[in-house]
C-alpha cells in the first residue's frame, strides 16, 4: 500500500446488541499466539508472490486453518505483472453465521511480502502481521455465534512487483472482486474489513479516509470504549486492497499503521513488532463486531 499524501509529495522517489454473541464463552484473541504465527512466517524468510517461500507460507496457513477446524479454499490465478506472469493464490475460509441469506462479512489481509533484490526483507509487520492476525481470528471466532458468515481472506499480490503504479499492486484483491463481479455476487459481500501492517510495536492506527465512515466509526468508537490509544483520530488516505472493493460499492475499512519507520526496510523484523499490537487490534475488532453485525443483519 502507499500513502497518497506521501506519494504526491515524493513522486520522484516513488517506488513505491442485536447480534451480540451468546454468552457461552466470549471470544478471546490471543496476541502471543498470533505472534507465534507471525514469527513462524518470518522464519520462512522473504515471501514474495510466485516464490517457493510463499508456497511454504500457504502450507503454514492451510495447516493452521485446518487445526482450527476450518476448510481452506484456494483461489488461484495467473497475474500479468511488469516482469511477466506470476502465479498467485488467495486463500479463504468461512466461519458459519446464523443468517444464511444476508451475505457475509469478509475480513482480509495480504500475506505476500514485497520483493527486494538488494535487502533481505522478511516483512514482520508487512505482511506477517495481517496473515497472523487472520489465523488467530479464525481460532477466536470459531466458537462464536456470528450473525452473518465471516470469511477470512488471505490475499496474495498486494505488493507491487516493481513500482506501485498502474495496476502493479493489489493483484489478489482485484482478482477476488472481479470474480465476485462476474458471478453477480458483489452484493453478498456486505462489508470488507482489511488489516494491514498492524504489528508495529509503536502502533498508531489513523482513520483511513477512503474507508466507509460507519464502519470506521464502529471500530474507532469501540477502541475509545476499550481505552485503546493505538486507534487515533487523525485521518489520512491510503491506497490499499480495500480500494478494489470500494470501487464496486462494497463498504470497506482499512485498519493500517503506515506510520512505521521500518516500512519496506530490512528492519521490518521481529524486533520492531509486538504481540501487544496484534492484541490491541484483535480486542477492538472482536468487540466491534456486534455493532457491525447489527447494522448488516
Ligand atoms: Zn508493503
Amino acid at each position: 500500500m502507499r500513502s497518497i499524501a506521501a506519494f504526491a509529495a515524493a513522486t520522484a522517489l516513488a517506488a513505491a446488541c442485536a447480534a451480540a454473541p451468546q454468552a457461552q464463552q466470549p471470544p478471546t484473541f490471543d496476541g502471543p499466539r498470533a505472534f507465534a504465527d507471525l514469527k513462524a512466517m518470518v522464519e520462512i524468510g522473504p515471501r514474495p508472490s510466485g516464490s517457493p517461500a510463499i508456497e511454504k507460507t500457504r502450507d503454514y496457513i492451510r495447516k493452521q486453518l485446518a487445526a482450527a477446524g476450518l476448510k481452506a479454499e484456494d483461489q488461484a490465478f495467473d497475474a500479468q505483472t511488469p516482469t511477466g506472469t506470476v502465479h498467485m493464490v488467495n486463500i479463504r475460509a468461512t466461519l458459519p453465521g446464523q443468517a444464511t441469506d444476508k451475505g457475509r462479512i469478509v475480513v482480509g489481509g495480504h500475506y505476500d511480502t514485497k520483493l527486494f533484490k538488494d535487502i533481505t526483507f522478511v516483512g514482520a509487520s508487512d505482511a506477517g502481521s495481517s496473515a497472523a492476525f487472520l489465523l488467530e481470528l479464525a481460532r477466536a471466532l470459531k466458537g462464536r455465534q456470528n450473525a452473518l458468515p465471516i470469511e477470512l481472506l488471505f490475499l496474495d499480490g498486494e505488493e507491487a512487483v516493481v513500482d506501485w503504479s498502474g495496476t502493479d499492486h493489489t493483484y489478489g484483491s482485484r482478482y477476488y472482486v472481479q470474480q465476485a463481479k462476474k458471478a453477480g455476487a458483489t452484493k453478498d459481500i456486505r462489508a470488507f474489513i482489511l488489516v494491514d501492517m498492524i504489528g508495529d510495536r509503536d502502533l498508531n492506527i489513523r482513520r483511513e479516509q477512503n474507508s466507509t465512515p460507519w464502519l470506521t466509526d464502529a471500530i474507532w468508537s469501540t477502541a475509545k470504549k476499550l481505552n485503546r490509544p493505538e486507534f487515533v483520530d487523525d485521518p489520512w488516505p491510503i491506497e490499499d486492497d480495500h480500494l478494489e472493493f470500494l470501487t464496486e460499492g462494497i463498504e470497506s475499512v482499512d485498519i493500517i499503521d503506515l506510520d512505521y519507520p521500518s516500512w519496506h526496510k530490512a528492519t521490518d523484523d521481529l524486533a520492531h513488532v509486538s504481540a501487544r499490537s496484534l492484541q490491541a487490534v484483535g480486542d477492538v475488532l472482536i468487540a466491534a463486531l456486534p455493532l457491525i453485525e447489527a447494522r448488516l443483519r
